[in-house]
């Protein structure tokens, strides 16, 4: 049976849909109730990772017009962003991209992502400007004055990602891992949100396809179409949003043992309009295929599955001040990729709003401050522990129940799909 897009909307803007998240499907598939399409209208999906594929455009006044001809090198608050592509010949304009993986030339754990969130947070950001003149300028500046600030993604929301080894002998520095990967199988390292992905919920992309609207770190935005790699086994999308509604908890910067990357966040509605639609929802986390690579050869070298990470396991991690052992050094603090952990008159403290539970700190505390049951991948006739997650199921589902709120409330409203997207 199928239902038109119109059909579902109309019931939602009449205050008669069901909306439910991809949790609460999955705890009613769970629990043996199968779903009809009576039980059913809309599932709100999401996903919260480290997504290099992120860049913003930025657009704001720097100076009086006429006081430069060109800029030829900006950074803020050290991190560089390219020029253009509009000149703006004596305007005192800036017209800037930046990639969320830009390193700052002043601290190597900044870049791009810390970048977004501080702006987000509306904190004061320090614009450097050299221009063709020879002159320099210096602007402190805050989102508020920056009137196109814009957050692009040119590979997100993959449908479902991949886990990391190393199987060599040496360590790796390495963007899958917030320090130096431990070599001969030591412990693996672990992406996307599992039954939680949108993509995982509609895999053919019935119904999430250019012009769809979305939520990106919280701001609406929409699908534009397909990212870059992207494959009918591994869909992902690209998409937009403007910066000035995002929530500074939903995105960030996440530091590797090989540069700053991006956090982002994607929240997707899924309209259940045929029952191909609903025998896809919610998927158990058992059953989707987890590619195990090496991290150096990036081959492909066994299959678990998102089972091994997201059941049995604990979202979010534990925080127990009263466990430290006051160590010389805090290992957890220094390789914190968030830098979520800080001390005040020697007592650990956690900013949870930083924390992306990624486990880090669990598996490296001397004490019994952090904990979580992060699993292990079984693959290969192996049993290797995950020791670091970059992807933040706990933050997803809330993002997922954010938009079922909001599109019950009537304050985001679903959009029809202009073009269907080919993986
Ligand atoms: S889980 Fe620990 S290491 Fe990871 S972001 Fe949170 S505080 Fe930092
Ligand atoms: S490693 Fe753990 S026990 Fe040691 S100082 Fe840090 S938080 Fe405290």
């Amino acid at each position: 049976m199928n239902r038109s897009f119109s059909e579902m909307r109309a019931k939602v803007d009449r205050g008669e849909a069901v909306v439910l998240t991809a949790r609460e499907v999955g705890e009613i598939l769970d629990g043996g109730d199968g779903l009809t399409l009576e039980d059913v209208d809309v599932v709100t999906c999401a996903t919260r990772a480290v997504m290099s594929g992120t860049y913003a455009v930025l657009s704001f006044p720097v100076a009086p017009p006429g006081s430069f001809r060109r800029a030829i090198g900006v950074w803020l608050n050290g991190v560089p962003a390219t020029v253009g592509p509009c000149p703006n010949e004596r305007l005192g304009v800036l017209d800037l991209i930046v990639f969320g993986t830009a390193e700052s030339i002043d601290d190597p754990r900044y870049g791009g992502g810390h970048l977004f969130r501080d702006l987000v947070e509306g904190e004061e950001v320090r614009a450097e400007v050299e221009t063709d003149g020879g002159s320099c300028l210096e602007v402190d500046l805050k989102l508020a004055d920056i009137p196109t600030a814009r957050l692009f993604g040119t590979r997100h929301a993959f449908r479902n990602y991949s886990a990391f080894v190393n199987p060599g002998e040496e360590r790796i520095a390495t963007i899958f891992h917030a320090t130096t990967f431990d070599p001969c199988w030591r412990g693996a390292s672990v992406s996307g949100c599992g039954r939680m992905n949108p993509l995982e919920n509609d895999p053919l992309l019935e119904t999430v396809g250019v012009g769809t609207r979305i939520l990106i770190n919280g701001a609406e935005g929409f699908v534009l179409g397909r990212g870059t790699r992207s494959s009918p086994d591994r869909p992902n999308l690209s998409g937009y949003a403007d910066m000035h509604g995002m929530d500074p908890e939903y995105m960030g910067g996440f530091a590797t043992s090989a540069g700053p990357e991006c956090v982002t966040s994607w929240a997707v509605p899924v309209p259940v309009i045929s029952d191909r639609i609903l025998n896809s929802l919610a998927p158990a986390d058992r059953s989707i295929p987890l590619p195990v690579m090496d991290v150096v050869g990036r081959k492909e070298i066994g299959r678990a599955n998102y089972g091994d990470v997201w059941e049995g396991t604990d979202l979010e991690v534990s925080f127990d001040p009263g466990g430290c052992k006051r160590c010389t050094a805090c290992h957890p603090e220094a390789i914190c990729p968030t830098g979520a952990i800080g001390f005040v008159d020697w007592k650990p403290i956690l900013d949870r709003r930083r924390c992306f539970n990624c486990g880090l700190c669990a598996t490296s505390c001397a004490g019994d401050v952090f904990s979580a049951r992060l699993g292990s991948l079984r693959f290969a006739g192996r049993e290797v522990p995950i020791v670091v997650r970059q992807s933040d199921r706990l933050r997803a589902e809330r993002l997922a129940e954010e938009l079922k709120g909001r599109i019950l409330d009537g304050s985001f409203r679903m959009t029809e799909m202009t073009e269907r997207i080919s993986p």
